[in-house]
């Protein structure tokens, strides 16, 4: 029998401390409806809650688990540099490694500043964008989400589409005056916005492969033209690869759509489960940043050794290994499998894939983006989820979240998920 006894002692425990129970919205189950899910501990593809249900974990932790839990070598490197202590307030030599580590998967970028989240990766790399350019203006994607940044917290993904906010309370109007919005994969309006604040905009902002409304893919050619579009004026590109950075490839994600962002911004897989962010540029732009230039941004803990241990040993590790050829296969049978099974029982749904992220949306139609996304049938999603939750696969409670794969799943893994959305869809 599948029991949550724990988990809500737990939850109805954190009710009087935790806003909502909870230190992130998503993680209420609020979409989904139920008994939301605490956690003990979790190893390899594992995940294991307080009352000692066992899952495969399709949430990473949103994506920085590629290389599954605790994995061993990530563990020792972590306890090593523990033992000389967690944090100095200067400068050590693992910044510079896991800075070398990304500079050489992604050859356009000269220097690295390291940060403590995706949030603080972004709008760092928003004011850098308009120290550099002199101007005011963003574009962002409706869907896509950045972090909760004041900025940016407009028509976004993940959480604030969840919980179905039209933004945010709290964001002044002026807060957010200089940010425009457009619907992905549509330059028409691109152009528009181009047209009519010319000279205004400084940055267009985009996750070059969306997964906060669910994976989402950019149409063919459409990266390459928005680049140009930028190019043509004097706008520059910010890449926000917090979640596809090392996702796919060893690299980012735009880069694999032939073209170079201006400024690129990471996080998730780079810390390798732990906090950390980063935006990134070539010199000509990050020389603005202080102490060489007069775009001021600090941070206590940025850099931390523990932190950087562990995304190190996480690049080198996919760096070394063909793990990324091996996960994209288990997700496309996987796809294959939703898609085919989907068809047999006469459940509507529609499936987005990016290399190891996967979105399978409860609809008939083709997903690209956000108001397409937004037409699923969040209740039969919630249905499904909790029939995977009964039959030990951990995904994350939410339609417009993606999935994510490790390489610490095995063939064991794939058939009991394949076996269990089988099940699901059968009474769906
Ligand atoms: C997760 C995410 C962020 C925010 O990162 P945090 O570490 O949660 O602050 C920003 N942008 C994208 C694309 C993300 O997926």
């Amino acid at each position: 029998m599948y029991n949550l006894k724990e988990s809500k002692e737990l939850f109805n425990r954190a009710s009087n401390s935790l806003v909502g129970s909870v230190n992130s919205p998503v993680r209420a189950f609020k979409s989904v409806g139920g008994q939301a899910v605490f956690i003990d501990k979790a190893q390899g593809p594992y995940i294991f809650d307080v009352d000692g249900n066992k899952y495969i974990d399709y949430v990473g932790s949103y994506g920085p688990m590629i290389v599954g839990h605790a994995h061993r070598q990530v563990l020792n490197e972590v306890q090593i540099a523990c033992e000389k202590s967690f944090t100095f307030g200067a400068s050590g030599e693992k910044e510079i490694e896991l800075a070398e580590l990304i500079k050489e998967a992604i050859p356009s970028l000269d220097k690295v500043r390291f940060v403590n989240s995706g949030t603080e990766a972004v709008f760092s790399a928003l004011r850098l964008a308009r120290a550099f350019t002199g101007r005011d203006k963003i574009l962002k994607f409706s869907g896509c989400y950045h972090g909760h940044a004041d900025a940016l917290l407009v028509e976004a993904g993940s959480g604030v589409v969840t919980l179905g906010l039209p933004g945010s309370q709290g964001v002044p109007e002026k807060a957010v005056k200089d940010t425009l919005v457009a619907p992905f994969n549509d330059l028409l309006s691109v152009e528009g916005l181009f047209n009519q604040f010319n000279n205004e905009i400084a940055a267009v902002i985009i996750e070059p492969v969306a997964g906060n409304m669910g994976v989402v893919l950019p149409n063919e050619g459409y990266l390459k033209a928005l680049k140009n579009i930028c190019e043509k004026h004097g706008a520059l590109l910010i890449a926000d690869e917090v979640m596809t950075g090392f996702r796919a490839h060893f690299g980012a994600a735009h880069t694999l759509f032939d073209i170079d962002a201006d400024i690129v911004c990471l996080g998730k897989v780079i810390g390798g489960g732990f906090p950390v962010g980063a935006y990134a540029a070539r010199s000509e732009i990050m020389d603005l940043v202080a102490p060489l230039g007069p775009v001021y941004q600090a941070g206590t803990l940025s850099g931390n050794p523990i932190a950087m241990t562990a995304g190190i040993e996480t690049l080198k590790l996919l760096k070394k290994g063909d793990l990324y050829g091996q996960m994209s296969i288990y997700a496309e049978n996987l796809e294959r499998h939703l898609l085919d099974t989907a068809n047999k029982y006469s459940v509507p749904l529609s499936v987005n894939r990016f290399g190891s992220m996967i979105s399978a949306f409860f609809q008939k139609g083709k997903v690209c983006d956000f108001q397409q996304a937004q037409d699923s049938d969040t209740e039969m999603f919630a249905r499904y989820f909790w029939s995977m939750m009964k039959e030990g696969i951990f995904l994350p409670p939410s339609q417009f979240e993606a999935c994510f794969l490790s390489s610490a799943m095995d063939e064991d893994c794939m058939q009991q998920t394949m076996e269990s959305i089988t099940k699901t869809f059968k009474d769906l």
